[in-house]
């Protein structure tokens, strides 16, 4: 049986689906393995290095020979005529808000499998590809607050003087966040987070942050059973911005993590936060793409108010570090397809009872199956 991996189409998409080392990993499985020439090359994996590995390189046309497609983003209409009818697509499959998209999978006969819903748990850790790339795009966002910052970030006592340390602010503190304190720690810059779980506390004060929230019985409250932050109501938000206000017009550098499953990301920072920053200061929202975190971000954007606060929103920060978020994102992708084959036959033999399965099929046998969108195709 063969696997594919394309070359992303998207502009702003460098990250390619497989690796030198799950290249032959997949060999090992059985698999034959076409790599599309140029499938690494924004990654710094060149076609050579495939082929080291033992891939053929291929065309784009080599996807209806495959059996398995491992990717980066769903398909696109026209990559999805390409393929055979059965064939297994993994990828990250976005399909909130998506419907047509998702039908069209469904059409296509394909059965995908939406990454994103790997559920969190001992035994999918190593195939948890929110995790995998969130913890990179952390990390950039410290990067990129700091590179646009125009002073520096660790206390510096000099004989010329002491310059001091920047006040970094990290809102949403899920494994984003956890990994922004730690990088603006490591800095040496001074630190302070929020969020509306409760776990959320403990854990940055182990990173050396300080934690700041409302902690009234819907905090208590705001963790779903998934680990996951609910919507919160009305009355709490305007308790969060009255409390965070104060803190946020002396900041620094700002970082906004903030996400809800299946939601538009909460408005966390109003425009007259914003303005209550000095000038110089920096956010970035990290869910610019969801709808962001701050007033006024623009995705893809870096934008300066009136009174001179930066604004970044950088759309696919994963993707700004994308040779580290290749290699990740391909063992969690090669991790998942292990357990979708039969060892001893060394064929695909999916499991479609296994809770993994259950909770990423998107579309199988021509119809939209997983639950949260079986309505796509009415
Ligand atoms: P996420 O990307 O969905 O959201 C980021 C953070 O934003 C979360 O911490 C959330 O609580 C916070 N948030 C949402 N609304 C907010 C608001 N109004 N104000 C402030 N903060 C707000 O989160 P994530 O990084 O995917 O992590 C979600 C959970 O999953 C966490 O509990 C994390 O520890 C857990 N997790 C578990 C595993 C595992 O067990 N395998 C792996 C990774 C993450």
């Amino acid at each position: 049986q063969t696997v594919f991996i394309p070359r992303e189409l998207e502009e702003n998409e460098p990250r390619v689906a497989a690796s030198p080392d799950t290249v032959k990993r997949l060999a090992g499985l059985g698999f034959d393995v076409i790599v599309e020439t140029g499938a690494g090359t924004r990654s710094r994996i060149p076609d050579e290095e495939f082929a080291k590995a033992g891939a053929v390189i291929g065309k784009a046309s080599d996807a209806g020979k495959a059996d398995v497609v491992l990717k980066v983003r769903r398909p696109t209409d026209a990559e999805l005529k390409s393929y055979k009818s059965g064939t297994a697509v993994i990828a990250i499959m976005d399909p909130y808000g998506n419907d047509a998209a998702v039908a069209a999978l469904a059409k296509a006969g394909v059965t995908a499998f939406s990454m994103e819903f790997m559920p969190r748990i001992t035994r999918a850790q190593s195939m948890d590809v929110l995790s995998s790339q969130a913890n990179l795009a952390g990390y950039q966002a410290v990067i990129d607050g700091a590179s646009e910052y125009d002073r520096a970030l660790p206390m510096m006592m000099t004989a010329a003087g002491t310059v001091p340390a920047a006040k970094i602010f990290i809102m949403g503190v899920g494994v984003a966040g956890l990994q922004a304190i730690a990088t603006a720690r490591r800095l040496g810059a001074v630190v302070t987070a929020t969020d509306v779980r409760p776990a959320a506390k403990e854990q940055v004060a182990s990173l050396g942050a300080k934690f700041l929230a409302v902690e009234d019985d819907e905090f208590k409250a705001a963790e779903t059973a998934g680990g996951y932050a609910k919507e919160m109501s009305k009355e709490y938000q305007a308790k969060q911005a009255a409390l965070t206000a104060e803190h946020i017009a002396k900041q620094d550098i700002v970082i906004t993590t903030a996400l809800i499953p299946g939601r538009p990301a909460p408005k966390l920072v109003s425009a007259a936060m914003v303005a209550s920053m000095k000038p110089g200061s920096v956010l970035v929202d990290l869910a610019v793409e969801r709808g962001g975190n701050v007033e006024g971000a623009q995705p893809g954007q870096v934008v300066t108010t009136a009174n001179g606060v930066k604004i970044v929103g950088h759309l696919n920060v994963p993707g700004r570090v994308a040779a580290s978020a290749s290699l990740l994102y391909a063992k969690n992708l090669f991790a998942f397809l292990e357990t979708l084959v039969d060892k001893t036959t060394k064929t695909l033999a999916i499991k479609r009872d296994d809770e993994l399965v259950k909770a990423t099929m998107l579309t199988d046998g021509g119809k939209v199956v997983h639950p949260a969108f079986a309505k796509a195709d009415q």
